[in-house]
């Protein structure tokens, strides 16, 4: 890495690279996809089956589901739990589009709750925004970064709501020695490449200890089919291919490295940056698996424009809060002002493993540069 940097003078930095540049682990995908080529089960196949096994077993519940998608996940998690027309949930106004798509395709309102400073549903706020419609609340675990679990499931059960967690960008990440998706009614894991935890494609996962709501979901991927003939209940094919699982199968045996690569640096980050913006919090008990290392910084497009000039791409994840897209402008404006703040001071620096000490260290020196700090 450092020699490449020499030879271009110029170094980049990618926001992510998806590239599987690692010879050893290529090979062990191949050899994967090769064993499910040879016995052509491919949807729903047996790796799918030891893939759900595993991710069950890691999320410490005792059914996990494969989908086709994380925006899957969190559709057929609402609908096993029965939300439908007329319904309330209450969610955060910062995540990924998905989160009130899935809620608004069951034919239900998305409330959005505003954030604290650490990007995640206030739960102090939770309280005053549920009406006698409200029927769940979807905690989203926002940057890998997981939501105050305890708190959220003290409102639920006050309040007979039913928790599912938006474990999207939090495979791995614990709080409390729990890890994310095993709090909940229902986990919701997508698997999309840019996950700290992603397949080849497209996929996603719910976790879940109830049986009857794990044999639900298993109709309601497959067209609410019974017996993959009869349809009880109309709904989506959302079901995991077979090469995904396999595939999945090898990522989890290096998943434990990947995040540990990640944690390295974001403490780098931490260490270098605390002077010139404000960096992502572990509190005591958190396990962050840092889907995205994303700071809150002043002068951002400013900061951007600097990166880029240094060579390094970053992303505001997510720029429009979900109430605020064109979809979801007639919906009552919600009262969100911390969320308002952060969106227009949030970015995320690269930090995937393909991220060199050498390329943290030119982000690191980077910001420090722009901010005048030593
Ligand atoms: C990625 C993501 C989703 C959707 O997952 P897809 O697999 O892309 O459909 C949902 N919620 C959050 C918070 C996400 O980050």
């Amino acid at each position: 890495m450092a020699i490449e940097a020499k030879a271009t003078q110029r170094m980049v930095v990618p926001y992510r690279d998806l590239s599987v540049r690692d010879a050893s682990l290529k090979a062990e995908l191949l050899e994967a996809v090769d064993r499910v080529l040879s016995h052509g089960r491919l949807i729903l196949g047996p790796e799918v089956e030891a893939y759900e096994q595993a991710v069950a077993a890691y999320c410490r519940r005792r059914y996990a589901v494969g989908t086709g998608s994380g925006t899957d996940s969190l559709y057929l998690a609402l609908r096993a739990i029965g939300i439908t027309a007329g319904d309330e949930v209450i969610t955060t106004p910062m995540s990924w589009i998905a989160t009130f798509n899935a809620i608004a395709l069951c034919g239900a309102t998305p409330v959005a709750v505003d954030v604290g400073e650490d990007l995640n549903i206030d739960p102090a706020l939770i309280d005053a925004a549920i009406t006698p419609r409200t029927r769940a609340i979807v905690p989203v675990h926002f940057t890998g970064k997981v939501c105050d679990m305890t708190r959220i499931d003290e409102i639920a059960r006050r309040r007979g709501l039913i928790v599912v967690e938006d474990a999207a960008q939090a495979f791995g990440s614990m709080r409390d020695g729990a890890v994310a998706g095993s709090m909940g009614a229902l986990g919701c894991f997508s698997m999309n490449p840019m996950k700290v935890f992603g397949a080849y494609g497209e996929a996603g996962t719910i976790v879940t200890d109830d049986e009857t709501i794990a044999r639900k979901l298993q109709s309601l991927r497959y067209a609410g089919t019974v017996n993959r003939e009869d349809c009880h209940d109309p709904s989506i094919n959302g079901r995991l291919d077979t090469v995904q699982a396999a595939m999945m199968l090898v990522g989890l045996r290096h998943l434990r490295a990947k995040i540990d690569r990640r944690r390295e640096l974001a403490a780098f980050y931490a260490r270098e940056l605390a002077g010139a913006v404000v960096c992502p919090r572990e509190e005591a008990g958190d396990f962050q698996t840092y889907y995205s290392y994303t700071v809150v910084a002043e002068r951002r497009s400013a900061l951007i424009e600097h990166l880029r000039e240094c060579g390094i791409e970053t992303k505001i994840q997510h720029p429009i809060l979900m109430p605020n897209h064109t979809a979801y402008r007639h919906l009552p404006r919600p009262h969100i002002p911390v969320a308002e703040r952060l969106v227009e001071r949030i970015l995320s620096l690269p930090n995937d493993d393909h991220v060199s000490p050498e390329q943290a260290a030119h982000v690191a020196a980077s910001v420090k540069r722009f901010y005048g700090v030593q």
